[in-house]
Parts: structure tokens; sequence; C-alpha cells
């Protein structure tokens, strides 16, 4: 087996999602003729994510069942292998980062520059649309970066949780300078979260999770510091909990009210109701939380102190414009190591190992799972 790239028109390989915790491979006819301002790329790594798994495990676009069996995938990076005719700053043989939503470019929120919220979006391996696990992927070409020679083509897969990442920091949060922020979750969207943190000069980065070690991968990462989420009293609510959490937290990493101890900003990747009330209770007057995990519908939370202390309270989707190309650069400049998040990559071939790997957080090596990535598909024809 090979793993150079697929040539078009040839027939390509694919992993269709048939029902749950169902892969199938599959082959068939490859994209052709680009229309003016797309590329045909071939995926050469893929990453997984909680939004994989879930689809892997549930079957359920959303709220529903999907209807038809379709293709996974939506963290990828590429090679061009052609180009529409009106395409200039690309060429075949580029290797790339794909951005995988497409918003319409025409609609109100496109054209303020908020894409993320187009209403006609059509993203990757959602809504049933076939994802990057395929041996060729035609798209926009102005959502192919160019990755710099010193990034791999596995760190470039990465992006697009950066992106996310990324967003959360700059956008939304408006990260102040020297801010001391506290994330809570430390999988890799909140370690990406973290990482993007120190990047832009945060002063503390306080990693809360329930796992010991994940925190300690936390702290050997980015993190300056790291809290085991304390354990809840019997017969205690959520609400107290975590009001008596927050001052646990508090005093053991000497947070202040105010002054430059004080909490700037509160990033939750957790999408746990009391990881965000804690939050909330950490917070400076006038702090900023964010919401990047997707949780619970409905929770409970402490207006009044949300009110009383004018803490803004933001949502976090995706991203937008600019955001890849800042990712990007900051992997390039060596601001943000995406190496240590790959912990386990498979061949093409096994990508249901990848799955089952992501499933159990670990693998049969016993290692941690962070970022578990599927290889480039074979060659299947000269
Ligand atoms: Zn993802
Ligand atoms: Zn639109």
């Amino acid at each position: 087996m090979t793993t150079s790239t697929p040539q078009l028109g040839d027939e390509i390989p694919v992993w269709k999602l048939m029902g749950v915790e169902e892969l199938q491979p599959e082959v068939r006819k490859g994209p052709t003729s680009p229309g003016p301002h797309e590329a045909i790329v071939a995926p050469q790594w893929n990453g997984l994510c909680g939004s994989d798994m879930h689809i892997y495990l549930t079957a359920l676009l959303g709220e529903e069942k999907m209807k038809e069996p379709f293709v996974l995938g939506h963290e990828a990076s590429g090679i061009v292998v052609q180009l529409g005719s009106a395409v200039k700053d690309l060429k075949v043989g580029d290797r790339v980062a794909i951005e995988p939503g497409e918003g319409c470019g025409r609609c109100g929120d496109c054209k303020k520059g908020a894409y993320n919220h187009c209403d006609d979006m059509k993203f990757a391996a959602a809504d049933g649309r076939d994802g990057t696990l395929q041996g060729l992927y035609k798209l926009p070409a102005d959502l192919c970066y160019k990755l710099p020679e010193s990034i791999s083509l596995e760190e470039g897969a990465l992006m697009e949780p950066l992106a996310v990442a990324v967003n959360a920091i700059t956008n939304i949060a408006k990260l102040p300078h020297s801010a001391n922020v506290v994330v809570f979750g430390a999988g890799p969207v909140g370690l990406l979260t973290m990482a993007v943190a120190k990047a832009l000069g945060a002063r503390r980065i306080i990693a809360v999770d329930v796992q010991k070690e994940r925190l300690d991968f936390a702290r050997e990462y980015v993190a300056t510091d790291v809290h085991v989420a304390s354990p809840t009293k019997e017969g205690e609510t959520r609400e107290e909990y975590s009001q008596r959490h927050a001052g646990i937290i508090r005093e053991s990493l000497e947070i202040t009210d105010r002054g430059i101890e004080a909490l700037d900003v509160v990033i939750d990747c957790s999408a746990a109701e009391v990881c965000m009330q804690t939050g909330l209770w950490l917070l400076r007057r006038k702090g900023t939380y964010v919401q990047v995990g997707c949780g619970p519908l409905y929770v409970k939370l402490p207006m009044r102190i949300i009110a009383d202390r004018e803490l803004v309270v933001k949502g976090c989707f995706r991203y937008g414009p600019g955001i890849y190309p800042m990712a990007i650069d900051l992997v390039s400049r060596g601001l943000i190591d995406l190496k240590p998040l790959i912990t386990h990559k498979f061949a093409w071939e096994d990508a249901v190992k990848a799955f089952e790997t992501t499933k159990a957080a670990k693998g049969e090596d016993g290692k941690m799972a962070i970022k578990v990535m599927i290889g480039p598909p074979p060659r299947l024809r000269e």
C-alpha cells in the first residue's frame, strides 16, 4: 500500500457512518471539475473530536436521527490536487489546512463578517453532509489555508479545533493584557484554549478538571496552575456546591476579588452546570465568562451575581474571518505547540480503532488519549 495522492477521476476510498458505532469503508467516484473558485484537495490527516464521537455513538444530527449514511470528518489537512480557473493564490501540490464550513457569502450575517452564523452554512459532516474522511474533497479554494514548511500535515489538521480556541480567546473573551484566566475542562479544546491564552500573554492560566491525569498533562503543557475539582458533600445542592467550590479554588490558588490576582476571564469547555456556576462565582467585577462547551439547554446560573458584578457572559460558536490565518501564524511562530496533543495516530485502514480509542479516551497502550488522528487514505489506482 502506498499513501500518495489520489488523482482526479480516480475511485476514492471513504469511511461511511452507517448507524450507531458502525463505520464502513467504501469506494466511490471522486469529485471532478472544480468550479472557477473551487479546489479539489486530497485530505491527509483527520483529527477526531467530541462532536464526531457524539454522532458516532448516537447517530444523531442535532436532535434528529441521521437519515442516510454519510462521511464523518471535519478536522483535516490536505494536498491541493486541482484548482478552478479563477484561483490565484494556491497551486497544485500545496499543503493546506481545510476550513470545513462554507457560508453563503450573500446573507446579512455573512456580509457583516459573521459567516459562522450563516443560515445557509454548509459544514463538513454536519447535517448529514459528507465530511473529510475521503480520498478527495471539493471545497471553495478560499477555505484552503496554505501551511508553512514548519507545520506538518498532522498539525495542519488541528487548525480546526485551534480555530475554536483562537476565536474564544480573541474575538469573544477579548483577552485583556496580563490576564488571569481559568479554563474549566482540560480536554482538547480546553487545552488549546489555554495554549492560545498563553500565546497571547496571559499571566496565569488555571486549569480545572475532575481528572488528575488530564491536569497533569495541562500543567506539563501550558497551565500555570491546576485544580482537581473538589468532591461534593452529601445533601449539598449544585448551587451550594458551586459557591463553596469557588471559595476553595480562591483560597488554594490565592485568587482575590480585586487587584492583580483577580480573575479576568473564565472559559468553560466542560459544559457541566457546576463548572458554569463556579466560574461565575470566581470572576472579578466586570470579568468575562465565555461558554465554549456545548451541554444542557437549560442550567441554573447566579443571575444576581452577574448583574451586581456586571459580568459579561458570552457564547462562542466555531470561528469566523481571519481566525484560521491567526491559528496558523501562532503555530508557525512557535507560540503554540500542537505536537504534544497528538497522542494516538492510526492508519486509514484502522479508522474504527481511532474511533474506539477516542470513545475509551485511552489507547491500547494505556496512554490517555487527547487527540486521535487518522492517516492519509491509500492510493487506489495509478
Ligand atoms: Zn471538531
Ligand atoms: Zn450566509
